[in-house]
């Protein structure tokens, strides 16, 4: 969600169920017994509408990762990587909304675009860096650059302002168990003294959900609504994972499980 200009200024972007096929089941001595029907899940997945939307823009291109790479090409990486997963498992509807120009008036294009939508969801998708004051020079292929491999993970966040925040924080929540069970850890330092102005409230402390009420895409929706980092592109280490197709598909299959789990809970 940083934005950095190269090099010097920077700013912040403020911004099945299991089908029991076993309903009969043997008694121990051959006797036949009906076991409970489960309810069909109400989940149309034909029928949902999930809008991943790609953060930031080609004009105003979020963070700059450790090698220099800019987070836009990686959010729009990972999306379409989501929106393949997604419509594969039957959610056709599911739709990326991609955006242009400066980066202000970009959110408020996005937040009138999902309001029309009438979307059942919306997941917005960045890659994470650090504020300035944490970061390191290094060369990369001859360039002046910067890093930090002090934090890692990905981060999940919902706003009190966006008027289905129990539904948002409640996919939110589905999302940061899967990337927990696929063995991901979630940023932790956002709760922490050291982040100064950009210190969140920890909503959900084992799978990473925070709080962030100003941020616009989250604020100004009226649909469920979620911002997610899905790694740091500012740490060596992790910026290289976040390239890797094993990674990502790591990260869809995270999505697919809470979109689906979502989906059939409604
Ligand atoms: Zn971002």
């Amino acid at each position: 969600m940083w934005r950095h200009r190269p090099i010097i200024i920077s700013s912040i972007v403020i911004l099945s169920l299991v089908s029991l096929d076993a309903r009969y089941a043997a008694w121990p001595r051959g006797h036949i017994r009906a076991t409970p029907k489960i309810a069909p899940s109400k989940c149309d997945r034909s029928k949902f509408k999930l809008i991943l939307d790609v953060g930031h823009t080609a004009e105003a291109p979020g963070a700059r990762s450790a090698r220099n790479g800019s987070e836009f090409e990686f959010n729009l990486r990972l999306a379409k990587r989501i929106e393949d997963k997604l419509k594969s498992e039957g959610f056709a509807q599911t739709n990326l909304l991609l955006t242009e120009g400066p980066a202000r008036p970009s959110l408020f294009k996005r937040a009138t675009a999902i309001n029309s939508s009438k979307a059942d969801l919306v997941l917005s998708i960045h890659h994470d860096s650090v504020p300035d004051s944490f970061l390191e020079e290094w060369e990369f292929e001859g360039w002046k650059s910067h890093f930090s491999d002090r934090f890692s993970g990905y981060s999940l966040f919902v706003s009190h302002d966006n008027p289905k925040f129990w539904t948002g924080l409640r996919f939110a929540r589905l999302l940061g168990g899967r990337m927990k069970a696929q063995g991901l850890q979630y940023a932790h330092q956002y709760a922490q003294p050291v982040m100064g102005r950009y210190r969140r409230k920890l909503l959900d402390k084992k799978v990473g959900v925070y709080r962030y009420d100003q941020l616009i895409v989250l604020a100004r929706t009226r649909v469920p609504a979620v911002l997610f980092e899905a790694g740091s592109i500012i740490n060596r280490d992790e910026e290289l994972a976040m390239e890797s197709t094993e990674r990502q598909d790591m990260i869809g299959a995270a999505v697919v499980g809470a979109v689906k789990e979502f989906c059939a809970s409604r």
